[in-house]
């Protein structure tokens, strides 16, 4: 086996130690001569499969897969059924739910993927331990670059949550990523089940090509109603009606919680509710437990959390809101009085369908990182505008701006790494400086 990387030796020093001794390292490169004795090609999650490299082992007849590929083969003779999650926005909100609702609900399930441990490694684990053969289900989080490197793939539940822009620096363009979306069902059979939601045009529209049996679920309303331009009605799925999260997946209508008592807010998360709670109902988990993990689950870290509140100004940490369909979701949030963060690496996106949702929201633009200008260019003049060299100025200048019961929201609408190692790291420093500007405020 052979370990390839075009990153230069002594940044993997660390990575590289961990690997046993048998196993040969190329750095710098993707060698073609590697080829030349070499069955498959196995590539991570963050490679884009749009490499000569690539190309070249598919001429060569070298079969080329992803992890979650290579999970599932390995997996296939214990004949577990799989529930897959894919879409721009809310993955990990709703693969977190699912996990919760089943393990509650005393499944044994493995989970992971696009979200924490990669799925191949939870897999090892499994048959370290002996124990694949307990395991009820396996949930994973699939981007979409995952679902470009699957071929034999068929999860017998699969949810599309949205598609909207994202991406497109690696996607020729919305077909391209569309395409990969919908590889999540591709291999379906009729015994399988999709999830589709019923309120996203482009997710809407893939139900007819669909090999499997297809739900909706809708945050907008009760989708047995026939509306835009789906006729017949929906037969089936989840959806809100008079006030409820109700399912009705088998011909009953059940209840399950009234939108309220959900704990997560916003209508995004009322949507990852709907697309959870059907995955377990489907999956056999009783509606009280789906009802208590929803009145519990408290969100994950760096999704609209409130970090803190300085003399009546609410900081929110929403660092993984990386594209602009997600900072639109976070900004409906509020009526008005934001003080928005936007900025760090731009991934080809269009930046003015903010607008819309700015006016009368956002009366405080700050912006950081290397979109700064193309950032200025297109909002420009929708509200006050400054720049920030690094965090901790753009938390000292959001706050400038803001007056008591307004919110500074970082809801960054780009990638992290233009200043920060992830996602993760740039909440972390977000947060830290909040927490300092308290302590030099608040004295
Ligand atoms: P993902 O794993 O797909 O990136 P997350 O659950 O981590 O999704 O949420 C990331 C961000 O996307 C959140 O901070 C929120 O702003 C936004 N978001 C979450 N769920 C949805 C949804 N259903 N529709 C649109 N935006 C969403």
């Amino acid at each position: 086996m052979t370990v390839t990387d075009t990153r230069d030796r002594e940044v993997l020093s660390q990575t590289l130690k961990n690997l046993p001794g048998d196993i040969r390292v190329e750095t710098g490169v993707h060698s073609p001569v590697l080829l030349e004795d070499t069955d498959m090609v196995v590539v991570s999650p963050g490679v884009s499969l749009n490499q000569p490299f690539f190309d070249l082992a598919r001429e060569r007849g070298v079969e080329v897969i992803g992890e979650i590929e290579l999970a599932f083969r390995v997996l296939r003779p214990y004949g577990i059924p799989w529930v897959a999650i894919t879409g721009t926005n809310g993955k990990s909100t709703t693969t977190t739910l699912i996990d919760m609702m089943l393990t509650r609900g005393g499944f044994r399930v493995i989970t992971g993927g696009n979200l924490g441990t990669a799925i191949t490694e939870e897999v090892l684990r499994c048959l370290k331990d002996d124990t694949a053969g307990d395991v009820e289900y396996v949930v994973v989080e699939v981007s979409s670059f995952q679902l470009e490197s699957i071929r034999e793939f068929a999860p017998s539940l699969a949810s599309i949550l949205n598609i909207t822009p994202d991406h497109l620096d690696r996607y020729k363009d919305m077909d391209g990523y569309i395409e990969a979306k919908t590889g999540i069902f591709r291999n379906q059979t009729s015994d399988d089940c999709l999830i589709l939601n019923l309120d996203d045009p482009l997710v809407r529209e893939l139900g007819p090509h669909a090999p499997s049996e297809v739900f909706y679920f809708s945050g907008q309303g009760n989708p047995l109603t026939s509306r835009g331009g789906v006729t017949p009605p929906i037969p089936r799925g989840a959806y809100l009606r008079d006030g409820w999260l109700c399912i009705n997946a088998d011909g009953k209508e059940d209840r399950i919680i009234r939108v309220e008592d959900v704990r997560i807010k916003g209508i995004h998360n009322i949507e990852n509710a709907l697309a959870a709670s059907l995955n377990a109902f489907l999956c056999g988990v009783d509606l009280d437990v789906i009802r208590d993990v929803l009145s519990e689950f408290r969100g994950l870290e760096h999704r609209m959390e409130l970090v803190e509140e300085i003399e009546g100004v609410g900081f929110y940490n929403d660092s993984k809101g990386t594209n602009i369909g997600s900072v639109i979701k976070s900004l409906e949030g509020f009526q008005d009085g934001v003080i928005l963060i936007l900025g760090g690496r731009d991934k080809g996106s269009d930046f003015t369908p903010l607008r819309e949702y700015m006016r009368g929201r956002v009366k405080g633009l700050v912006v950081i990182g290397e979109a700064r200008e193309k950032i200025l260019g297109q909002l420009g003049g929708v509200a006050d505008t400054l720049e920030a060299e690094d965090m901790a100025d753009a938390v000292a200048k959001a706050y400038s701006m803001a007056g008591a019961g307004d919110v500074v929201l970082l809801s960054p609408g780009c990638a992290s790494f233009d200043m920060f190692k992830d996602f993760e790291q740039r909440g972390e420093v977000f947060k830290e400086s909040v927490s300092r500007l308290k302590k030099v405020l608040v004295v």
